[in-house]
């Protein structure tokens, strides 16, 4: 029988030399250059352990990519494994000389080391280990590496979906939540909305009554979108932004919110939307034009997400660490392959402290149970 931990171990100068390559790679999501440069790199290591690869071009991103094994033999299981990451992070080009790339305690800190560089590292070298020692699984794999997730995935959302098309399960190498490192088994579904209202200038001295004040009539609107949040059920609605006016003594002609909506349910999701949608206008002389939608559907603990959640922490737990699971409302590329009815573990990257923010960092220890957990997963699933 396979000693996985021990097989991650002997790994574990490997898994932290591609580890550092990858973080030296600086890739803001914004800098196509940088994404390309990374992508290229990555397509070439899963090249090298014999995936078809395949790149897929973009305009404004840095290129995705997939890479594909096919099962060896003929009764293998049809459907595939789905492995996701991104190669983008939300840290401007410098932070690295400023912040630096350094070990301290046990914990290695960089940008982007977190969130997730550690995830692609221990999908590489994962896959290329199971490759060499025979443990690959007889069932098609598939790795996509996309670039442009910090920003919820514009260009990449097709492919993600398509790639998920099918599978028999996904793993999602983010990191675990902040802290425990947990799985994160239920993602709430993030909408983003815009309101945007229209009245008529005048001068707010001289011809107040000749105006109708954009100002006035978003502010109703905001108290009304305030009453649907419902905290306890998880719906969060939040005015995160607003703009509007054009001068102290003018009416204004023209104001505008950003609204972040979170739900956990799809059908929390229809009804929010709908409400949204119906906003109507109080104020004589104004109108509204509502835009925007749900860009992330939410990904709910199902019975069949829940069940590989279970073997993933039933597996941790033999190796001797502890993994558990918890719900956030943050999102991720796991709401999309969740959303096609594959049930995704997210969460198994890395675990670590500070994601997007100063003094980002994992845990060195952990990152070689959590190459372990991944091998066994690949190999046993
Ligand atoms: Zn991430």
């Amino acid at each position: 029988m396979t000693d996985w931990l021990e097989l991650a171990k002997s790994k574990k100068t490997e898994l932290f030399d591609l580890i550092e390559q990858l973080v030296m790679i600086e890739t803001p999501t914004s800098d196509k250059a940088a994404n390309d440069r990374i992508s290229i790199f990555a397509a070439d290591l899963l090249k090298a352990i014999g995936g078809e690869v395949t790149i897929h071009h973009q305009d404004e991103f840095g290129d995705h990519i997939t890479a594909d094994w096919s099962a060896n033999s003929n009764n293998a299981a049809t459907q595939h494994a789905l492995v996701v990451g991104h190669l983008d992070t939300v840290w401007p080009l410098g932070t690295l000389e400023r912040m630096g790339y350094t070990e301290k305690d046990g914990r290695l800190y960089g940008p982007g080391v977190l969130d997730m560089k550690a995830g692609i590292a221990t999908t590489i070298i994962g896959l290329r280990t199971l490759r060499e020692q025979g443990l690959w699984p007889n069932r098609p794999i598939k790795v996509l590496f996309n670039t442009d997730e910090e920003v919820g995935s514009p260009s990449s959302r097709p492919l993600v979906e398509e790639s998920a098309k099918g599978a028999e399960y996904a793993l999602v190498m983010e990191p675990g939540q902040a802290g425990a490192g947990a799985l994160k088994t239920q993602r709430k579904g993030l909408g983003e909305f815009r309101l945007l209202v229209e009245g008529k200038a005048s001068h707010a001295g001289a011809f107040p009554e000749r105006g109708a004040s954009a100002i006035h009539e978003l502010s109703h609107r905001i108290i009304e979108l305030q009453t649907m949040n419902d905290w306890p059920n998880g719906i969060t609605v939040n005015t995160g932004i607003i703009s509007g006016g054009s001068a102290r003594n003018t009416i204004p002609a023209k104001a505008e919110a950003v609204i972040d909506v979170r739900v956990r349910t799809n059908e929390q999701a229809g009804e929010i939307e709908s409400k949204i949608r119906a906003l109507s206008p109080t104020i004589e002389g104004t109108t509204l034009t509502i835009t925007g939608s749900f860009h992330r559907p939410p990904m709910e603990r199902t019975p069949e997400l829940a069940k590989l959640a279970g073997k993933l922490i039933g597996w941790s737990n033999d190796f001797g660490f502890e993994l558990t699971e918890e719900s956030t409302g943050g999102g991720s590329d796991a709401n999309l392959t969740a959303a096609m009815g594959v049930p995704s573990a997210d969460g198994m990257g890395s675990k670590g402290l500070n994601p997007h923010a100063e003094g980002e960092n994992i845990q060195i220890g952990e990152q070689v149970n959590r190459l372990a957990l991944f091998m066994k997963a690949i190999n046993s699933l």
